[in-house]
């Protein structure tokens, strides 16, 4: 092959790689430098030091000079990534611009990432919920997708494990539906919450409603101290990277953790092509590079290799990694690598307002809202959909809008302005997809990008299912709502194309069966023992929870598995 650089062999051997630095990946380096295994980090974004390259973290609104929103030049030149909410003056330089990394969309996708250090770990918003028996249980029950190979016991000792590491604040609830975890202390629901819960909860027995459970750190323990992570501050300013440290990122988290073992080598920009396998040995040997800058080309070499890139990026690796074995992409026997992607369902939403109560205000931003699990077609099927949702809301006193006499100018406006106008009420869906093999992802044979990888090629879409879960949700949120005491309640169908819920899965879905998954109950490619997937790729179904904590939790579970191999010899 040419432009190899082989002359630095030794140098380029490790025990395992890790593909990606976000937030499997930086539980993937996390724990094998723990284990004593030197390391490789390869990023394709560039360095993302924690405290030093948060240039926005401390700026008031006025530095900004869009007052924190997005210039006209600059939504226009990036259609894609700024309908991300977060897509903000104080945050775009974690954001992948529009034109810097083109995809092809078959159909309507808005693939939002973030290629830097730390990956999107250093966006994301923060909700951990853990999944339930019945979300593993849910494709076997309910005769879609594949049956996951694991179930929620195998998985809840990892939960515990990650979360104690993490820090997540939330409330022992007792409900089956979304068990508790090891929590710091919780946030605390405001007293229009409070009463919405209160109604709720009476009228509906089938319905629980509880506070958001989120990386945030309410009461610091020892453990996080030693990262060096501090008490959060109720800023909410998370997106630009807390100085504080007060919530999980691979930044300030696992990756300086991995770096204290000195078993850690991270290497940023470098775009992983590829992964190379030995048709003699039979496993993989290692990756192959190019350089984010020179474009110059090399290989690592490593015993175990973790495929942590975010799952569409995880996708595109793999089916580039083609050799004769496999033809097809690493792993892809039976044909199905890049398909069963499914996503999380956002499409609804609600707004109310709340009469009284005009005494009662509250302290701080809250980095949560409230949330109920799924009540639909949980213990058996009982609609004519499948799966469910989880719902989220908030209420809060925006500004007075007007003087008393519905002034808009002068002094009696501007005194209204610093009194707290009326409660409004924000409910959303966050609605379980069901994957299928007409959802997908490909690489395109004509265009290439910059590194020279084949462009992902996405073809994914909404299905009846989530027309019709949508729906249910906007009934049966309106009807919470009016039964709560809320008034002025209006539904909305945002529209909006899948991608934008960043909740992207699947492609190379777990299983029992090599004939129709991919990776086997560790996360292995069931035809590539030593190569793992543990980001969102390897999902089976979505569930309706956010699902970052159980992609860190899978991979602690994987990596302890792969070095107890490693060790007895099988990797
Ligand atoms: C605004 C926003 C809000 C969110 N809110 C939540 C939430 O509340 N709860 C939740 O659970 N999730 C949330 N998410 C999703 C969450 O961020 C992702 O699930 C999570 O980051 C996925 O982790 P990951 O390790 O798979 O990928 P990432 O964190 O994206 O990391 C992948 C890394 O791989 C790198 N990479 C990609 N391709 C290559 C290559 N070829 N070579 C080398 N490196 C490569 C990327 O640059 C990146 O650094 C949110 C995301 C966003 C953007
Ligand atoms: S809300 Fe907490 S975690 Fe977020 S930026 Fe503020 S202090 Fe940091």
């Amino acid at each position: 092959m040419a432009n190899i650089n082989t002359s630095k062999f030794a140098d380029h051997t490790f025990d395992a790689i890790v593909i990606g630095s976000g937030i499997s990946g930086g539980w993937a380096a996390k724990e094998l430098c723990d284990k004593g295994l030197k390391t490789l980090v390869l990023e394709r974004g560039r360095n993302v030091e924690h405290l030093k390259d948060y240039p926005t973290a401390t700026k008031n609104p006025w530095d900004f000079p869009h007052r924190g929103r997005l210039s006209l030049e600059l939504s226009e030149e990036n259609p894609i990534a700024s309908r991300c909410y977060a897509f903000k003056e104080d945050a775009t330089h974690f954001f992948v611009k529009d034109k810097e990394h083109p995809y092809v969309q078959e159909k309507p996708f808005d693939w939002i990432r973030g290629y830097q250090v730390g990956g999107k770990s250093l966006l994301w918003a923060r909700q951990t919920q853990r999944w339930s028996k019945y979300d593993f249980e849910g494709p076997a029950r309910d005769g879609f997708a594949v049956d996951w190979p694991i179930r929620y016991d195998d998985i809840a000792p990892w939960y515990s494990y990650v979360e104690r590491f993490v820090g997540i604040s939330g409330n022992k609830d007792g409900v089956d539906t979304l068990p508790d975890g090891e929590f710091l202390p919780p946030w605390e629901m405001n007293v229009v919450e409070k009463a919405i819960r209160k109604r709720i909860v009476e009228t509906y027995k089938d319905r629980h409603v509880m506070i958001g459970r989120c990386a945030h750190l309410t009461k610091p323990e020892e453990i996080h101290h030693q990262q060096g992570r501090g008490q959060c501050q109720a800023r909410t300013l998370c997106q630009r990277g807390c100085p504080y440290g007060g919530y999980f990122s691979s930044n300030s988290s696992t990756l300086p953790w991995a770096a204290k073992t000195g078993n850690l080598t991270l290497r940023p920009d470098s775009v992983v092509h590829s992964i190379l396998y030995d048709e003699q040995k039979g496993k993989a040997v290692g990756v192959r590079v190019v350089d984010a800058h020179t474009k110059e080309a090399t290989e690592y070499f490593a015993n175990i290799i973790f495929v942590n890139a975010a799952a569409l990026n995880t996708n595109l690796i793999l089916l580039n990694s083609t050799s004769s074995r496999f033809p097809n992409g690493l792993g892809n026997d039976n044909g199905l690598l890049g398909k069963y992607v499914a996503f999380h369902n956002y499409r609804g939403s609600l707004s109310a307002s709340m009469d009284g109560y005009e005494d009662s205000y509250y302290y701080g931003r809250r980095p949560c809202a409230v949330m109920m699990p799924n009540f639909r077609n949980v213990h058996k099927q009982e609609t004519d959909f499948l799966r469910g949702y989880m719902v989220f809301y908030s209420a809060g006193r925006g500004r007075s809008g007007a003087g008393p006499n519905g002034e808009q100018l002068g002094a009696a406006y501007k005194d209204a302005l610093s009194e707290p106008g009326n409660w409004g009420i924000y409910m959303m869906m966050q609605g379980e997809t069901i994957p299928k093999e007409s959802n997908y992802v490909s690489l395109s044979t004509s265009e290439k990008d910059a590194w020279g990888m084949p462009l992902l090629k996405v073809s994914v879409g909404y299905d009846e299912n989530d027309e019709k879960s949508m729906k249910d949700f906007l009934v049966q949120g309106a009807e919470m709502l009016d039964k709560a005491g809320c008034k002025n309640i209006h539904t909305n169908d945002s529209k909006q194309a899948p991608g934008l819920d960043i909740h992207e899965m699947g492609g190379v879905r777990m299983g029992r069966d090599p004939k129709t998954s991919l990776l086997n109950e560790y996360n292995q490619l069931h035809a590539c023992k030593n190569v793992f997937v543990t980001d969102g790729a390897c999902m089976t179904s979505t569930g309706t929870q956010n699902p970052s904590l159980t992609y860190m939790a899978l991979t602690a579970r994987a990596v302890d598995y792969a070095v107890s191999e490693m060790k007895k010899g099988n990797l």
